[in-house]
């Protein structure tokens, strides 16, 4: 047993890193050796450990189950050709996971609890991380309502943990999509700005409705109306009509995405307009009807970008051409360059682990 600071550090005997198939991974599937952990009680949180991966334990009343006091992130680790190991934006997952955890009435966790513990998971686990464009190692934060009793009132008890999963480039295939007629994803006044784990629950009706229908994602509009677009399932979402790229500002019901805020920096520095304003379904409509809507895409950290062959509205589909030179493509490159340390990084997103 180490400790470093406050950390307490378990390792596993023996990795089981020779039992997986690197080349056959299913997204966030395989998990690493070690976890991290830290529990909140009676107003403190404790002594954060790193322990090997496996089963938590926990009371079947824990509120976590039954109110759903849970939030999470999603981020990512890579390794460059030198074997150096780098996050990107790191701090900003940070300050997300408590902007969600005080919409749910959940404590917030210090940053130097949050950093550390991160740093030290992969550091023990960097044999995970492969390098080679596409490879990295998917991180998952989360933070639940652990008290027993079923009593409708916030948890005075809670866990933050981290796991760890490798990943492969991901490849979602031809991706159509149906905008949102119906259902809603988030509601104004609600926790749609907030990573909350029932958000994703409440979505996944309706998706596999328009999976039934033969689309992949729903482009989720306004609950109030439906006329105006908000995400692309669990990703923001970018429409570029000519050589103008726009997309819908953050606001309660709008996830404040990492991805989506580079992506608007890097558009501005390559001397694209970005309008971030509310994009209205029947203009994205009129700009494919006039042969104008050049690209639809989603972005989020586990694909980056993902270019949408199609969209569909009152039982239309509009096909989309990729262009020749698709902001999309060169989005995606410009975020890869800077995540595997290719590229130099003018913004200063990315950040070393060691
Ligand atoms: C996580 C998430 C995103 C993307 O955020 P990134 O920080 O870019 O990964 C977008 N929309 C929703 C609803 C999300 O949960």
């Amino acid at each position: 047993m180490e400790t470093t600071s406050t950390l307490k550090i378990t390792k596993r005997d023996n990795s089981k890193i020779a039992d997986v198939d690197f080349n056959n991974l299913a997204f966030g599937s395989v998990f690493t050796d070690h976890m991290f952990s830290v529990e909140y009680v009676n107003g403190q949180w404790q002594q954060p450990e790193i322990v090997p991966y496996g089963p938590i334990s926990m009371d079947p009343s824990a509120k976590v189950f039954h109110y759903g006091q849970a939030v999470f992130e999603g981020m990512k680790a890579f390794k460059d050709d030198q074997g150096d190991i780098f996050l990107f934006r790191p701090e900003d997952n940070w300050e997300r996971i408590n902007t969600s955890s005080a919409r749910l009435a959940m404590p917030e966790l210090p940053k130097e609890v949050f950093m550390e513990g991160l740093m030290e998971l992969l550091k023990l686990d960097e044999a995970w991380i492969k390098a080679g464009d596409g490879n990295s190692l998917y991180i998952r934060p989360f933070h639940i309502a652990t008290q027993p009793g079923v009593s409708a009132s916030p948890s005075d008890r809670y866990k933050f943990m981290i796991i760890l999963a490798p990943a492969q480039s991901y490849y979602s295939g031809e991706v159509s999509v149906v905008f949102a007629e119906k259902y809603s994803r988030a509601a104004s006044g609600g926790v749609g700005y907030a990573k909350a784990a029932g958000n994703y629950a409440a979505q996944f009706y309706p998706t596999n409705l328009a999976k039934e229908e033969g689309y992949q994602q729903v482009i989720w509009t306004d609950a109030n109306t439906h006329e105006y677009l908000e995400e692309a399932g669990t990703m923001n979402v970018f429409f570029r009509v000519g050589d103008k790229l726009l997309t819908a500002p953050t606001n309660d019901t709008i996830l404040n995405g990492i991805t989506r805020k580079s992506i608007i920096q890097l558009a501005e520095a390559a001397g694209i307009t970005v309008e971030v304003r509310p994009v209205a379904v029947k203009e994205i409509v009129e700009a494919a009807q006039a042969g104008e809507l050049k690209e639809i895409f989603g972005v989020g950290t586990a694909a980056v970008v993902v270019p949408f062959k199609s969209f569909a509205y009152k039982g239309e589909d509009h096909k989309l051409n990729a262009p020749e030179n698709s902001y999309g493509v060169q989005f995606k490159k410009d975020l890869n360059d800077i995540q595997y340390n290719r590229t130099e990084d003018k913004y200063g997103w990315r950040v070393a682990v060691k």
